[in-house]
């Protein structure tokens, strides 16, 4: 039976198979995971949607047990946050998707990847030296990187955030505020914000066929972000119904499993390739 439906109950369910004692198990294991290459990222292609054509996917990170299989993100990034791992993850995401960006070009597979970044690595100090250092590495334009920060990360230390985005800015790298509209970001604050990309978070996306008042908050967030000069995302897009309403409201980018799954890099090579011919 469904109770009140309310964030809360969801976050308690999704940790409630594992005990303390597993995840202590699980945090052990994770310590290692990068030096025994368990680690890797799936792309999801992002699709513009007025032309139809994929010019950027998100990475996600997957992390592959010898054991429990694929690991979900949302069962070890929390874990990794709170025990001081997420730093070494995050470095690891930032150099992988710059090889992979270099990788897919030596294809002629030119992709702006989107990586997403955690409130501790915003914290860092070498942030954004270490994104500029693995983008030189890999001879990446900068404007091909794109970084995700989700609202209520941006809002949780508001001149941190605006820092940390006016440096990415000044090395070239695209930002994006990630789950829009679950948050409380204030518009004013928004526009102080050097950011390129609005996402607009799947609750919203997952009501807009049955509901009037989720359209009318996708609708007047995409009018607000057009008006600052934002390009807007929907995240989480199931069905072709979802997908018209959303492009009839002018969004730009459509992604979500209507269109393609987060994918392993050479399965992803071989869609965009598809999609050429297609
Ligand atoms: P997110 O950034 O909001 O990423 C979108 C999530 O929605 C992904 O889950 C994706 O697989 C899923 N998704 C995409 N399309 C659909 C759809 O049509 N329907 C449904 N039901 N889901 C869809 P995933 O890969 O499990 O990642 C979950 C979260 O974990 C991400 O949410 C992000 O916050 C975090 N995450 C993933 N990779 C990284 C990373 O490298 N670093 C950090 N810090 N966090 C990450
Ligand atoms: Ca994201
Ligand atoms: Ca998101
Ligand atoms: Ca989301």
């Amino acid at each position: 039976a469904k109770r009140n439906g309310g964030n809360g109950c969801a976050l308690f369910e999704a940790h409630m198979d594992l005990n303390a004692g597993e995840q202590m198990s699980l945090l052990n294991d994770l310590r290692q995971a990068v030096a025994r290459g368990q680690l890797a990222l799936h792309y999801q292609p992002k699709v513009d949607g007025q032309r139809g054509v994929v010019h950027g996917v998100e990475a996600l990170l997957r992390w592959q047990h010898p054991v429990r299989g694929l690991v979900e993100p949302d069962r070890f990034i929390t874990l990794a946050e709170r025990f001081g791992l997420i730093n070494q993850l995050g470095a690891w995401v930032i150099e992988e998707a710059c090889r992979q960006m270099a990788a897919w070009a030596r294809e002629g597979l030119h992709m702006r990847v989107s990586i997403n970044l955690s409130v501790h690595q915003l914290r860092e100090s070498d942030l954004v030296q270490r994104i500029a250092q693995a983008l030189q590495n890999h001879a990446v334009p900068a404007s091909q990187l794109l970084c995700e920060i989700t609202e209520s990360v941006a809002m949780e230390d508001v001149q941190e955030t605006q820092r940390v985005f006016d440096d990415l800015a000044r090395v070239g790298v695209f930002l994006a505020i990630d789950d829009f509209g679950v948050g409380y970001c204030s518009l004013s604050y928004l526009r102080q914000l050097p950011a390129h990309q609005l996402k607009i978070d799947r609750s919203f996306v997952q009501d807009l066929e049955q509901s009037q008042d989720a359209r009318a908050v996708v609708d007047a967030v995409i009018r607000l972000a057009h008006a600052l000069g934002l390009r807007v995302v929907a995240e989480g897009v199931e069905t072709a119904g979802q997908s018209q309403i959303l492009l009839q409201m002018g969004c730009d980018e459509l992604q979500g499993f209507h269109f393609a799954r987060p994918m392993p890099a050479d399965a992803l090579l071989a869609w965009a390739r598809g999609q050429q011919t297609a």
